[in-house]
C-alpha cells in the first residue's frame, strides 16, 4: 500500500479546514469578521517593501505579516520552499486537482521551451505586484489573486474579470498541466524562487543600498527590475551550482531498486530516481519522495533519516514569526513635520482602540488631519492595535487637550418625531470605550434597532458624554437602556453590504435626572446645517435660480451620507446648491438648488430620487452606490439663494 505523506498531509488539511470553518463560521456568527491575511507572508515581504520605501505599510498590514515574510526568506535560504511545499492553500489545491488529472490521464507535464517560456509569466506578475505596491502602499495583489478574492467574497479591492481569470488558471491549468499555478502564475511562487538564489537577491540589494548611501538618487524600480529579470534567468538555466543547498534530498545509489515510485510521487515532477542528490530549484523539501520509497534509508536528507525535519522547521518558523510579530509593532504611517527643535521638546500622546483607524488609507487621512493643527508635530499610526502617537508642543497642549482635539462630536438624528409628540425627554450617560466617529455610527445603529430614540449627541469628556432623546413615553427603562449600549455584537447593512461587528462599549455614570425639550428645542438642538454650492453657482443671477425645498424626513438619519448625494448632483447640468434648514414647525428641510434656464424641477427632483448616486472620489475616479435617499414631491420653489 502507497505510504502517505503525514508530515505533509497534517499542514495542507489544517490549513483548507481553518479556512473552510472561518468561511463557514460567517454563516452563523454574524459579528465573526476574519482576517483571511493574517499570517500571509507574501504580503508581509510587499509591506516591508512598501515601509523601506514609502516609510508606511501597505493596507492593513501589520508586523505579524512581515515576521511571516522574514520567517519565509530564513526558510528558504537554510531550508527550501517550505511554505510552496506544505501550507499554501492555492498549492494544496493545484495539487489535489493535478492528482484526478492524473486520474482522469489528462494531465502532462510541460517541459523544454513552452515551460522556460511560460515560467517568465510569473516573474512579470511579481515585479508588476511589486511596482504597485510599492507606488500606492496597498497591496496589488489583490486586484488577482484567487486566495483573497474567494476569501474576501469577491470585495472592492479584487478585480472581478483578472480574479476570474486567475481561479480558472488555477482550477483548469492544474487539472492538464502540472502545478500550472505555482509553476508559471505565481509571483510568490517567484519571488520564493528568488530566495532560492540569495546570494543575487542580496547582493543586488546591498549594491543599491551602497549606491543610495553614496548619495546617488536610483529608483526602486531598478533593483526590482534586476532582481526578477535576473531570477527569471537563474530558474530557467538551472544554476543549480551557484545555489546554496545546505538541506537537500539524496539517493543510496547502492540500495535503490530504481523502481522510479519516488519520481512517480514527486508533486513537481523532478526525476529523484535518476539523481544522487535532489538539486533541481523547484524541490520544496515536501518529502513526498522520501515516503513513496519502499527501501529503507535509501531517500534521505542529507544521508541522514531526518523525514521529520522540515515539517519541525516549518512549525518552528511559524511559531517564530507569530511572535516576533506580537512582540513589536511597526507604524503603518509615521510622519514628523516639525523641526528638529520642535520634534526634541514634543510631547507623545498615545491612543489606542481608536476604530477609524484601520488601514493605510485612513491613517493618511488621521494624519492630514493632524497636519493642519498648529502645534501638533507628527503622527505614527499602528492599525493591528489601532493605536495612534501623536507627537506635540507641550507649551500648547496637555496630554488631555490632544485628545480633545481629535475627538469628533457627534448629533445625529435617529428616526422622525412621531407625529403629535408633544415633549422629548433625554438621558445622559457616560460610555467607556467610545471615541471615534465610527462609535458614532456603531450607537447610532444600536439604538435605531434596539430602542425608539429619534437622536443621540455626543461630547469630549473622559469618558464620552452621550445624551441620547425619546418621544416623551417611548424611553425605555434604565437598565433596558444600559442593555442596548452594552450589546456584544451588532449587524447592520450599508449600500448593500452588511457589517457585523462585535462592541465593546461599558456605560460607566446614568445620569438620575431625565431631561426634557419642546419638540422644537430638540429640532434645533439636533439640527446641523450642511451648505454646498458648486458648478459655478457665483455666475448666475438670483432670477434664474429656483430652490427645490423638500422635507428630509427618515432622510435625515442618514446625514452623514449627504457628501454622497452632493457629488451626485454636482453631476447634473444647471444643479448648482443643496443647503439644508429648519422651517417653522422644526422639520428639517432640504434646498436644492437649480438654474431654470438650465433644468426643470421634475429633472431635479429624479436626480435626489435616482436609483443609484455617482460619486466622485478624491483620487480622480468615479464610482456608483445605491442611492439610499427617498424624497417625496416638492409643493413649492422659493427663488434667490439664501445668505
Ligand atoms: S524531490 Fe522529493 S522533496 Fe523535493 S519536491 Fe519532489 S517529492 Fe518533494
Ligand atoms: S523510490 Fe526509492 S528505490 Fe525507488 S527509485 Fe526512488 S529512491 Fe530508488
Amino acid at each position: 500500500m502507497k505510504k502517505q505523506n503525514w508530515y505533509k498531509l497534517i499542514y495542507q488539511f489544517a490549513v483548507i479546514g481553518i479556512l473552510t470553518f472561518m468561511g463557514f463560521r460567517l454563516l452563523w456568527d454574524k459579528a465573526y469578521a476574519p482576517d483571511f491575511e493574517a499570517y500571509c507572508p507574501f504580503g508581509g515581504i510587499q509591506a516591508l517593501g512598501s515601509y523601506l520605501t514609502m516609510d508606511s505599510l501597505s493596507c492593513s498590514m501589520t508586523s505579524t505579516q512581515i515576521m511571516m515574510g522574514v520567517a519565509l526568506f530564513i526558510g528558504i535560504v537554510l531550508f527550501s520552499r517550505l511554505f510552496c511545499g506544505y501550507i499554501c492553500p492555492l498549492g494544496t489545491i493545484g495539487e489535489w486537482i493535478g492528482k484526478l488529472g492524473d486520474r482522469l490521464k489528462v494531465r502532462i507535464t510541460l517541459k523544454g521551451i513552452a515551460d522556460r517560456i511560460l515560467r517568465l509569466l510569473k516573474y512579470v506578475l511579481l515585479f508588476i505586484t511589486f511596482y504597485f505596491t510599492l507606488q500606492s502602499s496597498e497591496l496589488f495583489c489583490k486586484k488577482f489573486d484567487p486566495y483573497y478574492a474567494v476569501a474576501s467574497g469577491f470585495n472592492t479591492d479584487v478585480v472581478l474579470l483578472w480574479a476570474l481569470i486567475a481561479i480558472g488558471a488555477l482550477l483548469f491549468g492544474s487539472l492538464f498541466f502540472r502545478l500550472f499555478w505555482c509553476r508559471y502564475l505565481c509571483p510568490m511562487g517567484a519571488l520564493s524562487a528568488i530566495f532560492k538564489y540569495s546570494w543575487w537577491f542580496l547582493g543586488t540589494m546591498a549594491v543599491y543600498v551602497i549606491l543610495l548611501l553614496l548619495g546617488l538618487k536610483i529608483s526602486y524600480v531598478y533593483p526590482l527590475l534586476i532582481i526578477t529579470a535576473g531570477g527569471y534567468i537563474l530558474e530557467v538555466t538551472r544554476m543549480n551550482r551557484v545555489r546554496p543547498d545546505p538541506v537537500h534530498i539524496t539517493r543510496n545509489t547502492d540500495t535503490c531498486i530504481s523502481c522510479g515510485l519516488c519520481t512517480e510521487a514527486c508533486p513537481q515532477g523532478i526525476d529523484v530516481a535518476s539523481s544522487e542528490k535532489v538539486t533541481h530549484a523547484d524541490c520544496t523539501l515536501c518529502g513526498d519522495c522520501l515516503h513513496a520509497c519502499p527501501e529503507k534509508d535509501t531517500l534521505q536528507i542529507n544521508k541522514r533519516n531526518m523525514k521529520w525535519l522540515p515539517a519541525v522547521v516549518l512549525g518552528a518558523l511559524i511559531i517564530l514569526g507569530i511572535t516576533a510579530g506580537t512582540l513589536f509593532e511597526l507604524p503603518t504611517i509615521s510622519q514628523k513635520w516639525g523641526t528638529e527643535e520642535q520634534l526634541a521638546s514634543a510631547g507623545v500622546f498615545e491612543m489606542s482602540g481608536l476604530k477609524n483607524i484601520k488601514c493605510f488609507g485612513s491613517s493618511t487621512a488621521f494624519a492630514n488631519q493632524m497636519r493642519r493643527v498648529d502645534g501638533i508635530y507628527g503622527v505614527s499610526t499602528y492599525v493591528a492595535s489601532h493605536t495612534v502617537h501623536i507627537l506635540y508642543d507641550t507649551t500648547m497642549y496637555t496630554n488631555e487637550k490632544v485628545q480633545q482635539l481629535i475627538f469628533v462630536p457627534v448629533k445625529r438624528a435617529i428616526g422622525e418625531l412621531p407625529e403629535g409628540t408633544e415633549s422629548v425627554v433625554y438621558y445622559t450617560v457616560t460610555i467607556d470605550k467610545f471615541f471615534d466617529p465610527l462609535d458614532a455610527t456603531y450607537l447610532q445603529n444600536l439604538l435605531d434597532q434596539k430602542t425608539e430614540a429619534v437622536g443621540y449627541q455626543s461630547d469630549f469628556a473622559c469618558p464620552v458624554i452621550v445624551r441620547i432623546y425619546f418621544p416623551a413615553g417611548k424611553e425605555p427603562g434604565r437598565e433596558e437602556l444600559v442593555k442596548a449600549i452594552e450589546s456584544k455584537n451588532l449587524s447592520f447593512t450599508v449600500n448593500e453590504t452588511e457589517f457585523n461587528v462585535k462592541l465593546p462599549y461599558r456605560v460607566v455614570t446614568f445620569e438620575d435626572e431625565k431631561g426634557s425639550l419642546t419638540p422644537q428645542e430638540f429640532a434645533r438642538e439636533m439640527f446641523m446645517p450642511v451648505t454646498s454650492f458648486f458648478n459655478d453657482s457665483q455666475n448666475y443671477t438670483e432670477d434664474v435660480l429656483k430652490g427645490m425645498p423638500v422635507i428630509l424626513g427618515e432622510n435625515a438619519k442618514l446625514s452623514q451620507r449627504y457628501s454622497y448625494l452632493i457629488s451626485h448632483l454636482s453631476n447634473e447640468g444647471g444643479i448648482v446648491g443643496f443647503e439644508t434648514s429648519l422651517n417653522e414647525v422644526g422639520k428639517e428641510m432640504l434646498t436644492v438648488w437649480y438654474v431654470d434656464t438650465v433644468t426643470a424641477p421634475d429633472r431635479v427632483f429624479s436626480a435626489v430620487n435616482a436609483d443609484s448616486l455617482m460619486l466622485h472620489y478624491a483620487d480622480g475616479t468615479t464610482g456608483t452606490v445605491p442611492n439610499p435617499f427617498r424624497f417625496a414631491p416638492a409643493d413649492t420653489v422659493t427663488t434667490g439663494i439664501t445668505e
